[in-house]
């Protein structure tokens, strides 16, 4: 048997869209559901190594939570048959608040899902209202209250920064509230307005305005100072965890270790080839093929620091000469010695990261690795 991989599964329906979302999600697809769920696990079929033990599983989206719980609980027992996972593996699953149910929650437990994860988002309705979430933060805390009866004790919070009319009072209360909740787990994320969605309409026709940099960086700030009085370790830009508690599915992620991705608009990564199915439901439910993309060394290498950079351990000097056969310096001379210079990257104790400067200007110090 090889060494455990991750296995990703995209759910790609939504109540309604959010205003900042450029996510692959489908509001109004309901009725596809049924037919989604079987072209799952025909592609389970295809994908699935008896050789590849799973040591952890994520489904995301999109909502998991909107699908009905017998399609979810389909779902989850064709996984168990098609892939042998770990006994420890850490299996997450995304959930909105709003779309919970106790039922739902029953199938996920039964299914062997042991960490869930709540798009929680902000505490202030206004915000709540702002970002199109079909949520109120009084269905966050019932949303909780129902995973922990149904026996999750591993649960994550999203929480969004640097929103329209946000402030740093905003934040602090929001944080208290999450923390209230006693998750084991915070994401922290900065908006981003991206290109094509409500939320960038409204800014560039100047109705919203965003939070300018210094305030956002107090936003960040304080979600770093807070989150570290009560216990937690920032282990990623933009998450916190209590001790034992990181997201691993994630961590591999970032260290390059390989996953199978299922689901339209997935994404997977085996050896050196990754590959993403069809965004579109449609072409996915059609059994379009996936786009492989073969990766060069250099890709792989220059993928090493790209992602390794986002943890704050940054990349180790001898897991990237374990995976790529040779030396950071090799790889990439004099390419450190200026963002070293600039105080943005340190290397120490076997390990290459950003440090806290270096963090605000990342694609800066990316941009060294390239030249
Ligand atoms: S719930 Fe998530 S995936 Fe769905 S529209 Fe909102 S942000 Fe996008």
């Amino acid at each position: 048997m090889s060494s455990p991989i991750g296995l990703y599964v995209h759910i790609p329906f939504c109540a309604r869209k959010c205003a900042y979302c450029d996510f692959a999600s489908f509001a109004g697809r309901e009725a596809d559901q049924a037919a989604y769920v079987d072209r799952l696990i025909r592609e389970m079929g295809e994908r699935s190594r008896p050789d590849l033990p799973i040591g952890t599983l994520y489904i995301g989206g999109g909502t998991p939570s909107l699908l009905p719980a017998p399609l979810m609980e389909r779902l989850l027992q064709a996984l168990h048959r098609h892939f042998p996972f770990t006994a420890d593996a850490e299996c997450s699953c995304e959930c909105n608040p709003g779309t919970v149910t106790a039922d739902f929650l029953r199938v996920l437990r039964q299914g062997g899902i042991n960490r869930l994860s709540l798009g929680a988002q902000a505490r202030q309705m206004r915000l709540l209202g702002l970002l199109g979430r079909i949520h109120t933060w009084d269905q966050v805390v019932s949303s909780v209250s129902l995973a922990r009866d149904a026996g999750f004790g591993n649960i994550n919070l999203d929480l969004m920064l640097g929103l329209p009319g946000q402030t740093v009072k905003d934040v602090e209360e929001t944080l208290a509230a999450a923390l209230a909740l006693k998750p084991t787990h915070l994401s922290c994320y900065g908006l981003i307005v991206e290109e094509g969605t409500p939320m960038k309409a409204q800014v560039d026709s100047g109705a919203w305005t965003l939070p300018d940099e210094d305030t956002e960086r107090a936003m960040y700030e304080t979600c770093r100072q807070t989150l570290a009085a009560h216990g937690f370790v920032q282990y990623e830009i933009s998450n916190f965890a209590l001790p034992g508690f990181a997201c691993r599915h994630n961590c591999d992620c970032w260290q390059r270790k390989e996953y199978l991705g299922l689901g339209s608009a997935a994404c997977g990564f085996l050896g050196n080839v990754r590959y993403q199915n069809p965004p579109s439901l449609d072409d996915y439910l059609d059994g379009k093929p996936a786009e492989e993309t073969v990766l060069t060394p250099e890709d792989a290498r220059f993928e090493s620091i790209m992602l390794g950079l986002r943890m704050m351990d940054g990349v180790s000097e001898e897991a990237f000469r374990a995976m790529h056969g040779m030396s950071l310096d090799e790889a990439f001379p004099h390419c450190m010695d200026k963002p070293i210079r600039d105080g943005l990257l340190t290397r120490e104790n076997g390990f290459l990261r950003l440090t806290r400067r270096g963090m605000d200007v990342q694609n800066r110090v990316l941009v060294e690795f390239l030249s």
